[in-house]
């Protein structure tokens, strides 16, 4: 293909100047690159005139689409107010009007709002928010986390902590604290035989297992609920999640729901908890939050949590914790216009049929010689490939099967990112049935030209 001076310009001055995160910058540099100058609705323009379907709402967060008026209409006009004031001993009407809002619709007995920037941060708070509370409450011994394998609950330090995708992180091994694992459920690569409510008993047990052993000193679970992200969208049992909540009650610790990527209506329902109507102690969302405009996350606490941190100024049990733009102003406004459309779209409503056309769609993968397993919850999507679907023998990673199949449908006109080897489909829930179709057919189309070509 053809680039234009301009982009060819552009892409050299990115080689120059510029690091991106996740990737070699060794390949990088060598390949052609793709800027994004513009979009509308769940497309992307490069810098050439071609656009793109977002397959993966620019990286799980966009809603709506991109250019919506409603969105960017709230945001100009807050900009006509302010767009930043601290929140370190000052409030604004934005972040107050949210937090009421978040509340309102959060799973029950979660009232209290505090605010970040990213999905990590609002990891990072849960964990020295779950600590504190019983450093304050006086049980000093509770220092371990108890945490499922293949969890990712972002990238600094404290959340890589509690995370578990070793392929990313190996490395940092030496700079983390202690935590408990949890086998996490894997349906597909589990040895287990039987119908999946053994699989949940199953599961159930080894959870059970370790929280009997380890509660006296824990200060929470943490996970996922309903699907693992970016470990490859792996999804649990239904029920497990349930399971959870009651074992947490019963040995006494707290539930940290990470709901970065499953908020939101990512899963169908505003949060994955409500399928089961489950309410963690701590909330962590970030994502969909702004519909995919702004920086912001959120860590939704209890009332019970929040009351242990008060006490007299010279006692310190409040929260020694904030960033510069906790709580900024444009991104409280753009996640209000985001919920508003929510109601005013009725796009919860309209998702369930959406959900069911795109499961229909999906079925027809299964035909690939080299489909292992698709799995899917809602707008979250996960087709997993293999070498070989009888022995389940994985591709090398090495092949980058994964890889080649975003390229092939990048020529097609579509955005997707891979995980390893497995292709994740994770549209913005505005997209049209048409548009989904379009993703279903490019994605077949491009894992059939890969690994049967
Ligand atoms: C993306 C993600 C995070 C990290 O969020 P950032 O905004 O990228 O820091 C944490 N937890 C889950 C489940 C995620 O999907």
């Amino acid at each position: 293909m053809d680039l234009s001076k301009k982009t060819k310009d552009l892409a050299a001055r990115d080689k120059k100047y510029l690091w991106h995160p996740f990737t070699q910058m060794q390949d990088w540099v060598k390949d052609d690159i793709l800027i994004i100058e513009s979009g509308s609705g769940c497309y992307l323009q490069d810098t050439d005139g071609k656009r793109y379907l977002d397959g993966v709402s620019s990286l799980w967060c966009n809603v709506h689409g991109h250019r919506v008026r409603a969105i960017e209409q709230a945001i100009q006009k807050q900009l006509r107010k302010i767009a930043h004031s601290t929140f370190l001993g000052l409030s604004n009407i934005p972040a107050i009007q949210l937090a009421e809002r978040l509340v309102k619709i959060a799973p029950k007995g979660l009232a209290r709002v505090f605010y970040s920037d990213s999905g990590s941060e609002a990891v990072e708070i849960a964990l020295k928010m779950a600590f504190q509370y019983w450093q304050n409450r006086g049980e000093k011994k509770r220092r371990k986390f108890i945490r499922l394998t293949n969890a990712y609950h972002g990238d600094t330090i404290g959340s890589v902590s509690v995370g578990g995708i070793d392929l990313f992180h190996q490395i940092y091994q030496p700079l983390l604290f202690n935590t408990v694992p949890v086998q996490a459920p894997y349906r597909y690569r589990d040895s287990f035989l039987g119908t999946e409510s053994g699989y949940l008993d199953h599961c159930t047990k080894k959870l059970e297992k370790v929280l009997r052993k380890h509660a006296k000193e824990t200060v929470a679970l943490v996970m996922e609920p309903l699907m693992q992200g970016a470990a490859g969208m792996i999804n649990q049992p239904k029920g497990y999640i349930s399971r959870a909540r009651a074992l947490t009650r019963k040995y006494n610790t707290f539930l940290i729901f990470d709901e970065v990527a499953t908020g939101f209506g990512r899963t169908g329902k505003w949060f994955a908890s409500d399928h089961e109507k489950v309410s963690p102690d701590i909330l962590c969302v970030a994502k969909g939050i702004t519909g995919g405009y702004l920086a912001l996350a959120a860590t939704l606490t209890t009332e019970e949590i929040y009351e242990a941190f008060l006490g007299s100024y010279q006692e310190l049990k409040a929260f020694f914790h904030g960033h510069t733009y906790t709580a900024n102003p444009l991104a409280c406004r753009a996640a209000l216009a985001n919920l508003d459309l929510f109601r005013k779209e009725k796009v919860l409503e309209r998702l369930q049929f959406k959900i069911k056309r795109f499961s229909e769609w999906l079925k027809e993968l299964w035909s690939l010689k080299h489909v292992g397993d698709i799995r899917q919850v809602g707008f979250m999507v996960g087709i997993e490939l293999v070498r070989n679907p009888l022995t389940k023998e994985p591709y090398d990673l090495k092949e980058q099967v994964g890889v080649r199949v975003i390229k092939q449908a990048r020529k097609k006109g579509v955005i997707l990112r891979p995980l390893g080897n497995v292709i994740v489909l994770m549209p913005p829930l505005a997209m049209r049935l048409s548009e989904l179709k379009f993703l279903v057919n490019v994605v077949r189309e491009s894992i059939r030209e890969v690994t049967e070509g």
